[in-house]
Order: C-alpha cells, then sequence, then structure tokens
C-alpha cells in the first residue's frame, strides 16, 4: 500500500479523526499513489495514523478509517450497516410514511467523499471522489445485501460530482436494476423522483422536518413558496390545509414536476399555482401579500472567495421577501451554502429584517434531519440553516 508521511507537528488533527488531510501538511509520498488508490498516512515519526482515499489537490487524503484495517467488503459492509442503524434508531428507514432518506452522508458517516439517497426503491449513489467511484458496484452490491428486496435499483449518478480532472470519463448509469418511474413519500405526501434528469440526486431530503414545521402552520393561510423544486414546501402546505399556495422556480423541468406531484396528491382541483420564472422577476411583476413565504434558494456561495457578494444576496433577497408577508405572518429562510456559517446568515437576515421597517422575531432555527449527520471535525458538514421569522 502507498504511504504518506505528513510533516512534524501537522498529525494532531488525525489524531481528533478528523477525516482530510491537506497538501500543506505533507512532507513525503512513499510511492507513486493514482488519485482513488488507498494511503496509510503517518506521522513524521513513522507512527501510522489513518487511511484514505488519495486525491491530488487541497484535500490530498479523505480518510475513511483511524485503524489499519483491510478496506475490503468487510470493511464496507460494517460502514453502511453503521449508517443504516443510524437511521433505524431515527425511525427513518422503516416509517410506515416516509421512503425517502440519506443513507450516506459523507463526512458525517465516516466516508468523505460518498452520498447515497434511496426514494422508495431506487438509491441515487453520487461519488465526489474516484475513490468511492471506483468502488460503486461493490456498494451497490452491498446496500442490496442490507436492505434486501425493497431495493429494486441502485442508480450511480457521480458523473457531475466527481473532480473534472479525473482520468475519467464518467457516464450516469443503473448499477442495479433499470430505470423505472420512480415514486417515493414523505410523511404521507407521495413525489415522482427523476433520478436522472431531476437536481443533485433528484429531491432534496434535507427538508423533510421543516417542511412538516411548514405543514403544522398552514392551516387556511396563503403561502408563496421561492424556488420550490419539485415542490416539497407546496406539498406540505397544501397537506397542513393552506388555502392557496404559489409555487415559483426559474426551471421550468422543476416546475413539471411541481405540478405532477400536486396533482399526485391533491388530484386536479388543488388551490394551487405555479410559475416558472426568475424570484426577482415574480417580485416585481407582482405585488400580492401571503400570510407564508418560503425561501430556499441554491447554495449562493460554493466556494469562499464569494462570500461577500452571497450575503448581499441573502441580504437583498430577504429583504424583499418580509416586505411581502402579510402582518401576522411567517418567513421560512434558509441557507444550503457551507461556507455561510449560521452566524454569518442570521445577520444576513436581521439586517434585511430591519431594512425593511417591521418588527421582526424569531420563531425556529432550524437545521438539517438525523439523516444528515454532522462529524464535529467537519462543522462544514452543516451545511442547512434556516429560521422562521414572525413579521408584524
Ligand atoms: N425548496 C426546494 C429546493 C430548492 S433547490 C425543495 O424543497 O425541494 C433550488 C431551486 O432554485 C432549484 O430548483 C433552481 O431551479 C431554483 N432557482 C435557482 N435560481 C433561481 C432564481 N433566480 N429564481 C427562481 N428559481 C431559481
Amino acid at each position: 500500500m502507498h504511504r504518506l508521511f505528513l510533516k512534524p507537528g501537522r498529525e494532531s488533527s488525525l489524531q481528533r479523526f478528523h477525516p482530510w488531510i491537506f497538501s500543506g501538511a505533507v512532507r513525503e509520498l512513499d510511492g507513486q499513489p493514482q488519485e482513488g488508490d488507498l494511503i496509510e498516512v503517518y506521522a513524521n515519526d513513522g507512527q501510522y495514523l489513518a487511511t484514505g482515499h488519495y486525491q491530488p489537490g487541497t484535500i490530498t487524503v479523505r480518510v475513511i478509517s483511524f485503524a489499519q484495517t483491510p478496506a475490503d467488503p468487510a470493511f464496507w459492509r460494517q460502514k453502511l450497516e453503521r449508517a443504516l442503524a443510524l437511521r433505524r434508531q431515527a425511525g427513518l428507514l422503516d416509517a410506515p410514511d416516509t421512503t425517502m432518506l440519506r443513507l450516506v452522508h459523507g463526512e458525517g458517516d465516516g466516508c468523505p467523499g460518498l452520498i447515497v439517497d434511496l426514494y422508495g426503491g431506487v438509491a441515487v449513489i453520487q461519488c465526489h471522489s474516484l475513490g468511492f467511484y471506483r468502488i460503486r458496484h461493490e456498494l451497490a452490491a452491498l446496500l442490496r445485501e442490507l436492505l434486501g428486496s425493497r431495493l429494486e435499483a441502485v442508480y450511480d449518478k457521480s458523473a457531475a460530482a466527481l473532480p473534472f480532472k479525473a482520468p475519467i470519463t464518467p457516464e450516469d448509469a443503473y448499477l442495479l436494476g433499470s430505470a423505472q418511474d420512480w415514486e417515493g413519500t414523505e410523511c404521507g405526501a407521495r413525489y415522482r423522483i427523476d433520478v436522472e434528469g431531476g437536481q443533485k440526486t433528484g429531491f432534496f431530503v434535507d427538508q423533510r422536518e421543516n417542511r412538516q414545521l411548514l405543514r403544522a402552520y398552514a392551516r387556511g393561510r396563503s403561502v408563496l413558496n421561492l424556488f420550490c423544486y419539485t415542490g416539497g414546501f407546496s406539498v406540505a402546505a397544501l397537506q397542513g390545509g393552506a388555502s392557496r399556495v404559489h409555487s415559483v422556480d426559474s426551471s421550468k423541468r422543476a416546475i413539471g414536476l411541481t405540478l405532477e406531484n400536486i396533482a399526485l396528491n391533491f388530484g386536479p382541483d388543488a388551490p394551487h399555482e405555479a410559475f416558472a420564472e426568475e424570484v426577482f422577476d415574480f417580485f416585481q411583476r407582482t405585488d400580492e401579500r401571503y400570510d407564508i413565504l418560503v425561501v430556499d434558494p441554491p447554495a449562493f456561495a460554493k466556494h469562499q472567495n464569494v462570500l461577500s457578494r452571497a450575503l448581499r444576496g441573502y441580504r437583498n433577497l430577504n429583504q424583499k421577501a418580509i416586505a411581502r408577508v402579510a402582518p401576522g405572518g411567517l418567513v421560512f429562510t434558509f441557507s444550503c451554502s457551507q461556507v455561510v456559517s449560521r452566524e454569518q446568515f442570521r445577520e444576513a437576515v436581521f439586517t434585511a429584517a430591519a431594512q425593511t421597517g417591521r418588527t421582526v422575531r424569531i420563531l425556529h432555527q432550524l437545521s438539517q434531519p438525523p439523516d444528515h449527520p454532522v462529524n464535529i471535525y467537519h462543522p462544514e458538514g452543516e451545511y442547512l440553516k434556516g429560521l422562521v421569522l414572525a413579521v408584524e
């Protein structure tokens, strides 16, 4: 096996189980590891520290184990078993009314570079590193073994997520089973899942609990769901008895899926309308007020260097949203940008609130559910932040 030695004094973060090794900490490579190879990491004095996937770049190694055990099928089986046990403990794996959840959440499950989402009968694997990509067939077989016949198919959707310099030309494909019209349930609601054409792995299961909170507030109220994607918040609002719901997304395909999901759950006469347009155009074109607004934009900042622009974006968007709430109404506002901290997001929203001149209070501070666990040594894994504001 390839080996890597750290510079003196650079072992402490690994001894605390931080899952990444940055290139600046590396003293010497022993052998010529290729991207995706397993590599053992040693302290300067030769003490074994960890084993991980090698990847040339800023993050040189993503650690999969802090013990010198072989990464054989039994090793991966145990990893997946642990991930499933965590979901089972949270009541998510065998829930009667929810069949969609995240099975593996990267660093949060000791698998940096691997995401697995389950949507009813299909699991979608997304590898962000070549190390996991190489063992995708093995992972698919293990998932089938652990989940049994409820798992009808496994789709690999890594092409867009893999490092673009990797020496491969990946193509998304079924690793097990074949294409079907997939459908899953979340808290009693049905959703069509477009695993092949949809964004990310197909659905945003991370908002499950927050959708249920909206549901609890929705009775008799008008709701505007901005950045609706496949309409999760719109469906939850109607489940909760909203008097009417408007959904907005710039993607025609997303709006199509939203309409399909509304019809699937509430038939053709649901009090719902969808608008395929930019949120800012919608704001400009209309002047209607709503009892509840949901603001769940895509990540505004993917890198630290665009942080200030992203914060400006959150301020601007939230100011417009807060201005649109009917007196006594609510705003559910979110950020899924990893590089924007909870504190920075709060500040951006507070500034926006102050600029509207309205009285705003915080009712709830929201995050991600237990199928998206956060490794305490990898706080970046806590990406979803939300606030529910009461606006006078
Ligand atoms: N709230 C959704 C997830 C949102 S993902 C859910 O619960 O599933 C972000 C969505 O924002 C995407 O569907 C994308 O098409 C849409 N989007 C991005 N920029 C936009 C813009 N300027 N105006 C409207 N929609 C936008």
